[in-house]
């Protein structure tokens, strides 16, 4: 069969009898559609819960992370109001995120022919390996042992610059985040912000420490800080031959690549150097340059919080004497074909990389972004790395998250995380029972669980039965249950049962349980119901995270 990287081919293509395959068609399907093992940053070394642990006995981390992530989400809150049509622009850039998937084949191909019709050369690689090989052997014939970078995760997913290093060429950082990384040899742990877990301290310790360069009295002071990396970094723009970058967005009508950035050094990357070469993952095209203005409206509020960004570069194949005269787009796969095929999972792609769902995640604020073992970190992150790996090599991610909703209230193109990490969960379930001989403890719960429910007589008894945990409350709480339900109090309390179930409450007020209505006409019930009578205190544990925190 023919493949168009994971995908079958599009509609029209008729396989041999049409001759040879168009670029980026496999004349077989690949092994395994997802990222390969071995190469690349999307999986971690241990699972979330264990990773979890550490980052939050680290009190400086969570206060970095704290002050952060409150700051960016009352800036977002601040523009996103000033927007009228807030509302309107998600459900558009939803829509022609949408079209765009279910015409995927169709638009790269377009994208193909605009940017080699304007002097450009795309490659297509399925995965991490391609891409890296791709890039590493323009970087050799070019000449060049140093390149210039512009911030782009694409290229932190694959690996790039450790593969740069294998083969003698030095990558250079120059967004200042991602800077601060490099020098410190850390790893990234914000989408948008890579060192947000470093305060201004540490930040000066790691410049004095490895900047040959740099002033001994440097002082910790922002703009003291910014002067010292951009001296460090104008010697490189002015002597890379080769500049490498990702791309928010690629326009299919016109073959445009888009990166949009706060800092300028994007701009300085990708008009320079001899030979820009552009590595994007596939779902960043765009069918049409007028869709720019739904996106360039919609990521600048949601991720920094501004108006618009400051820097927003668009290059168009080669133009002959201006800028790059060797320009090179890299289509990158790597799992992004098998996300698709997941019809749930697939809204995943639709992600722009605001980082708005990090930064209003109870969990990621907490935990933040190393504890989640990939480049795509948080709300999002906790989606798109099993999608791209398979599930089975990131099962606990699906699970790092209270099902709150706030990521997707500011989701910029209303992608339901919530519902996909439910089915990811489902998934990663249904899995582990295809390879069990034995059903799970849990597996035995959920069963009798449902035969319970399945029975009236059987409920009220189970109900009833339930009431007896009062006898374990204190202080208005259960904080430890007895086995088989002590795991569910290793880390929270659980509430205290009412004393009186809703349908013996119906029943006093009523004395007919069979005409019970149903809930929503009951009206209040927690104006005089069961719930009143536990007392506030017997709700312990049951508010959501965001309500906790005001939110
Ligand atoms: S999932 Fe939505 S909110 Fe999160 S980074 Fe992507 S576009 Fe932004």
């Amino acid at each position: 069969m023919k493949v168009f990287l994971g995908l079958p081919a599009p509609r029209g293509f008729r396989g041999s009898s049409s001759g040879p395959a168009p670029r980026g068609f496999r004349e077989s399907a690949p092994e395994s559609a997802h990222a390969p093992r071995g190469v690349g940053h999307l999986r971690a070394d241990e699972e979330f819960p264990v990773a979890a642990r550490r980052a939050l006995s680290d009190t400086q981390l969570r206060r970095n992370l704290g002050k952060a992530t409150g700051t960016i989400r009352a800036k977002r809150a601040r523009v996103v109001a000033e927007l009228p049509d807030w509302e309107e622009l998600r459900a558009a850039g939803q829509a022609i995120k949408a079209e765009t998937m279910a015409h995927l084949d169709s638009y790269l191909q377009q994208l193909e022919t605009n940017v080699t019709g304007r002097g450009g050369t795309v490659h297509w690689a399925r995965d991490a390996i391609e891409a890296n090989n791709i890039v590493t052997g323009l970087v050799q014939a070019a000449g060049a042992t140093e390149v210039v970078k512009v911030k782009s995760l694409a290229t932190d997913e694959i690996g790039l610059n450790d593969a740069l290093a294998a083969a003698g060429i030095a990558a250079h950082e120059t967004d200042l985040a991602e800077l601060i990384v490099q020098l410190g040899r850390d790893r990234p742990s914000h989408i948008l912000v890579p060192a947000i877990h470093r305060n201004r301290a540490e930040i000066r310790e790691i410049f004095l420490r490895e900047m040959g360069d740099v002033d001994p009295g440097l002082s910790d002071d922002p703009a003291a800080l910014a002067e010292a990396a951009r001296r460090h970094l104008r010697r490189k723009f002015l002597s890379a031959t080769v500049g490498i970058s990702g791309a928010n967005f690629a326009v299919a009508e016109t073959g445009a690549l888009c990166v949009v950035e706060s800092e300028g050094n994007g701009r300085m990357c990708v008009t320079l150097p001899r030979t820009l070469i552009t590595v994007m993952g596939i779902e960043k095209v765009i069918p049409r340059w007028a869709d720019l203005g739904v996106f360039l409206q919609l990521l600048p509020r949601s991720s920094t919080g501004e108006r618009m960004n400051p820097y927003t570069s668009m290059w168009t194949g080669v133009t002959p004497g201006d800028g790059p005269q060797s320009v090179h787009l890299v289509l990158l796969d790597n799992g992004r074909t098998a996300a698709l095929a997941d019809p749930v999972g697939r809204a995943a792609l639709h992600c722009i990389r605001c980082s708005a769902c990090l930064n209003v995640c109870p969990v990621y604020e907490r935990t933040g972004g190393h504890a989640y073992g990939s480049v795509y970190p948080g709300p999002i992150g906790a989606v798109l790395s099993p999608l791209l790996t398979g599930v089975e090599d990131n099962a606990s991610l699906p699970y790092a998250s209270s099902l709150c909703g706030a990521c997707y209230e500011v989701c910029p193109v209303k992608i339901d995380i919530p519902s996909i990490l439910v089915h990811l969960r489902g998934r990663h379930v249904d899995a582990a029972r295809e390879h069990r001989k034995v059903p799970s403890a849990e597996a035995i719960t959920m069963a009798a669980a449902s035969w319970v429910m399945a029975d009236p007589a059987r409920y009220a008894a189970a109900q009833a039965a339930g009431r007896s945990g009062r006898l374990l409350a204190r202080r208005g709480k259960i904080s430890a249950l007895p086995p088989p339900l002590a795991g569910w109090t290793r880390a929270r309390d659980a509430p205290v049962p009412p004393a009186q179930t809703f349908r013996q409450w119906w029943r006093s007020q009523h004395g007919d349980d069979d005409q019970a209505p149903p809930i929503h006409e009951a009206g209040p019930i927690n104006k005089a119901g069961p719930m009143d009578e536990a007392g506030p205190s017997d709700q312990a544990g049951q508010s959501g995270p965001a309500e906790r925190d005001g939110r």
